[in-house]
């Protein structure tokens, strides 16, 4: 009989709870509105930079520092490049920051990335999780009351149901929390109606620290590259989490690629600008027929069906060759989260939810 070798896991990782990423189906005929993946290829100048770095070079280690990388990205988020932080996406920043940046406490909203109570386990970091108001709006007060060294982390637009906060409202948490990190993670801020993102306020607000992402705007999930913007000292602190860990988390084509994402604006605002349009013209037709959609500024929209239970909602959908996401926790087991695909992968979802 084979051992079960289970019995050399010591308690951490007996202990552990890992996340569970949506499904990556390995054939090709579902229409995958289930990771939020951009349904529009990356730039042409991206593909091509990768290309380039694919020679011989490939037999030396990366820069791990990413110097040329966080020079682009610095002069895009209008911040120097010791402002910047590169990681192998931005679920690898955020593990390093929970780790660095939190010990007694942190905050974050019941219905929220389901990443960041992993993240608390990991390190041992008590959370608590005040809940969203009914309409899944944040209710700002509950982070700005007094409650000495207790972190704040919150995507904004939120996930996942895409609703997002104003700047002033952000920027009066992070500066009611003067006294611990704030994380804003903005990994689908590029798709909101107006400039959400608050990264060119960290040199003000020295406790505020941004996280961004690759993965969404720049169609780029395949890559791995996320930013995190704040204080030297903030950068400083993920570095020595990463150099305790892993220093060359971002590979030589990796950076290649992230290089010339900056440097193709037009294209990105383009593929965003579509994105945005689908998702405003899908929201329109599912409120026309009774659905209920939460306001989105994301790339994707939190749906309830008026007549199915969220459960039979996704099953039906995913034997119609159409795979969403559904969380099944409090509140939101009937909602299904609908990534935004081409117009016409929308117009097949439409389609299957007319019957
Ligand atoms: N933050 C949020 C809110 C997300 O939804 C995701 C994507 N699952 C991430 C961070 C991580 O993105 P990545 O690791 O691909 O950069």
């Amino acid at each position: 009989m084979k051992r079960d070798v289970r019995e050399f896991w010591n308690e951490r990782v007996r202990g552990l709870a890992p996340y569970t990423p949506g499904e990556q189906p390995r054939d090709q005929r579902f229409i995958k509105l289930n990771t939020n993946e951009n349904p529009y290829p990356p730039s042409p100048l991206v593909v091509e930079a990768v290309k380039q770095a694919a020679d011989d070079r490939l037999r030396l280690y990366p820069d791990p520092e990413c110097w040329e990388l966080r020079e682009a990205a610095a002069e895009r988020f209008g911040v120097q490049p010791e402002q910047v932080f590169v990681g192998n996406g931005s679920d690898e920043i955020l593990a390093f920051a929970f780790g660095a940046f939190f010990a007694d406490k942190i905050l974050f909203p019941d219905v929220t990335y389901s990443f960041y109570p992993v993240y608390a386990r990991l390190w041992d970091v008590p959370f608590e999780r005040p809940l969203l108001n009914d309409d899944f709006s944040i209710n700002p007060g509950d982070y700005t009351k007094d409650a000495p060294h207790t972190g704040v982390v919150f995507p904004n637009p939120n996930a996942p149901t895409g609703r997002s906060m104003d700047v002033p409202t952000v920027l009066s948490i992070v500066k009611a929390r003067k006294d611990s990190v704030v994380i804003v993670d903005e990994a689908y801020a590029a798709f909101s109606k107006e400039n959400l993102s608050v990264a060119r306020f960290v040199t003000a607000n020295p406790n505020l620290l941004t996280i961004h992402t690759l993965s969404k705007f720049a169609s780029l999930a395949g890559l791995r590259v996320g930013f995190a913007i704040g204080d030297e000292n903030l950068i400083e602190g993920l570095r020595r989490m990463r150099d305790s860990f892993n220093s060359y988390t971002v590979d030589r084509l990796a950076q290649a690629g992230a290089a010339a994402v900056m440097k193709d604006r037009a294209y990105y605002e383009y593929v965003i600008r579509k994105v945005v349009d689908t998702r405003e013209r899908v929201s329109t037709v599912l409120s026309s027929r009774g659905f209920e959609v939460i306001p989105s500024d994301a790339n994707f929209l939190f749906v309830r069906c008026p007549s199915r239970k969220g459960e039979d909602f996704f099953a039906y959908l995913r034997e119609r060759g159409i795979l969403t996401r559904r969380f099944n926790e409090n509140r939101i087991a009937d909602f299904l989260r609908v990534s935004i695909g081409t117009d016409s992968d929308m117009d097949i979802f439409l389609e299957a939810c007319r019957e």
